[in-house]
């Protein structure tokens, strides 16, 4: 049986019965058209039935996706991604509802592939054999997947910085690489021309009712993820909405579809609320950013993009900024661009800290969310959810450089080794291995960043007492007075430095016995390290608590 829904039109409201793909509505002609539903129904088969379909792809929802015969979908087991916690990043950050939703886990490892799997069903149900995209990289790489398997030949209009392997991607499924040496939005008139000028199907993008359509599988997901995970707010509810929805934005596709099923959703019932949206921007291509934080009405394009990450280059977002302006004035949320410093740097946290390998326009979202904690705008007990939105591809792992492994001959190595009057750890290690007896801890750390971090990891790992003391002077009154059960000690203080501070707490009776935690930035001398050999509990040198420059890192990515 074919399934009925509606289309109507923003701009008027008029409404007709779905038959195909149209690009304009019939009445005023506005090219903003809506699907629309019997939600109520479909909520009764959804609580009836949804549970009892397996959690493998988008298409469990199908209800709500816009194709009229089940037969015509298109699918690789789009969609059905996890909802990961982030695990080590959230106690650093002493963040406990932070999740990343893994949209790497896609058939070609971008959020594209929902998009893909919708608007390739659209076309092989409307019997289309051809047609043309643009694109910034990941469209054309999903389409082309897709259009393979629908035997549908497709053009890929791609700008001429997208990386050679993405683009070799596109060429490998079969499709017509057309490169264009100007920017995504000239890139799009181009291929438009083109279509127009061939009688070819071209892809409309957001405009399309398919591609906003498929995005909403993202927030159904994520609710039902977050139902089942967290207690359920009392409210009587299957589902769950988070605080937030975090998201990198070139077009804002993504957030357009996003907010309709969170909106779905809360009108059958489903869940408590619309999520505010954080949506992404590099610095150097920020036309929503910046018209939100100048407060307009309408985006100021930017007309030459200056970012390396090409994914998320586009510059004329059109009417898709009010529309995320208006949602955001209603539900909250905020516009924030970072640099493209900041997403790379992102990049090698999430992937050390949490085992997540992005790509940087995916790494654009985290570092948002640095950014937006370190102003408070996302407080410290809201869940976050970040959508991860593609894979490292292996041109972006060049943009690292060569200078990844270090290579030391065999008498360095064991010279390294032999070096080491402690061993060297992260701060977790080395708390698990003292016993769970340490209840009071004293830092004395003259940084303030880097004492803030050292007091959040413990306070996000247990219930301790923390004291601290920014000198040597004022840390050894410090704990003459606590008696702490255990001491991290920078070596680099002004007043009294933490090599002497060692020496007078380890002459001292009733301190010698407490354990010591050294936490150091320096290179340490011969002689240096003859002085803390056998003193010190741990060694944790400083930007390496858990990997190397990982500090650093988050220290900066907070700022
Ligand atoms: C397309 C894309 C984005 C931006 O998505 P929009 O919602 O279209 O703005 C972000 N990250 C990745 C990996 C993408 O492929
Ligand atoms: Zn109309």
């Amino acid at each position: 049986m074919e399934k009925q829904f509606y289309v109507s039109c923003a701009e008027c409201g008029h409404r007709v019965v779905y038959d195909s793909p149209v690009p304009n509505c019939e009445e005023c002609g506005h090219d903003w058209l809506n699907a629309d539903y019997d939600l109520d129904a479909v909520a009764e088969v959804w609580r009836r039935e949804l549970g009892s379909r397996p959690f493998d792809s988008m298409w469990r929802y199908w209800e709500l996706l816009p194709l009229k015969e089940y037969d015509n979908i298109v699918s690789m087991g789009e969609g059905g991604t996890p909802l990961l916690k982030a695990a080590n990043l959230g106690l650093m950050l002493g963040h406990r509802h932070l999740y990343f939703k893994d949209e790497r886990q896609g058939p070609t490892s971008s959020f594209k592939d929902r998009q893909a799997s919708m608007a390739i069903s659209a076309m092989r149900e409307s019997a289309m054999t051809e047609a043309v995209v643009a694109s910034t990289g990941n469209v054309a790489i999903s389409y082309s997947a897709y259009c393979a398997r629908a035997g549908i030949k497709l053009w890929a209009f791609l700008t001429s910085t997208v990386p050679a392997d993405k683009m070799r991607e596109v060429a490998l499924y079969g499709s017509e690489v057309v490169k264009v040496t100007s920017t995504y939005d000239r890139t799009k008139i181009v291929a438009a021309k083109f279509a127009h000028h061939k009688g070819l199907f071209v892809d409309r993008g957001v405009r399309s009712i398919a591609a906003r359509e498929s995005m909403k599988t993202v927030a159904f997901e994520i609710a039902e993820q977050l139902g089942q995970t967290m207690s359920n707010n009392g409210a009587g509810l299957p589902w769950r909405a988070p605080d937030w929805y975090v998201q990198s934005v070139s077009g804002g596709l993504g957030p357009v579809g996003v907010l309709k099923g969170f909106e779905e959703l809360y009108r059958m019932g489903f869940s408590n609320k619309v999520p505010k949206m954080a949506l992404i921007q590099a610095d150097g291509c920020a036309p929503m950013a910046n018209s939100f934080k100048a407060g307009l009405d309408e985006a100021e394009d930017v007309s030459d993009p200056q970012t390396r990450i090409t994914t998320v280059a586009t510059g004329s977002p059109g009417a898709v900024y009010p529309f995320l302006r208006d949602a955001i004035s209603k539900y909250g949320g905020t516009m924030e661009s970072v640099t493209d410093e900041d997403a790379f740097r992102a990049m090698h946290v999430m992937a050390k800290m949490d085992g997540l390998s992005m790509e940087p326009a995916a790494a654009m979202a985290c570092a948002g969310v640095f950014k937006l904690l370190g102003q408070r705008v996302i407080k410290p007990d809201e869940t976050v959810v970040i959508n991860v939105s593609g894979h490292t591809f292996p041109v972006e792992k060049h943009l690292l450089g060569d200078d990844w492994a270090r290579t030391v001959g065999t008498a360095e190595a064991a010279a390294l080794a032999a070096r080491s009057p402690a061993p060297r750890e992260g701060l977790l290690a080395a708390l698990n291995r003292l016993d769970g007896r340490v209840k009071r801890v004293a830092i004395i750390e003259d940084e303030p960043d880097a004492a803030r971090l050292l007091r959040r990891i413990l306070q996000a790992r247990g219930t301790y007492q923390v004291f601290e003391a920014h000198d040597g002077r004022a840390g050894l009154d410090l704990i003459r007075r606590e008696q702490p059960d255990l001491i991290l000690l920078d070596l680099m203080m002004p007043e009294l430095d933490g090599f002497t501070l060692l020496e007078i707490v380890k002459s001292e009776e009733d301190l010698r016995d407490v354990p010591i935690i050294v936490v150091t930035a320096k290179d340490l001398s011969p002689d240096e390290w003859h002085r803390l050999d056998g003193q010190v509990e741990s060694l944790l040198q400083k930007g390496s608590f858990m990997e190397e420059d990982l500090l650093e890192d988050i220290l900066e990515a907070l700022g």
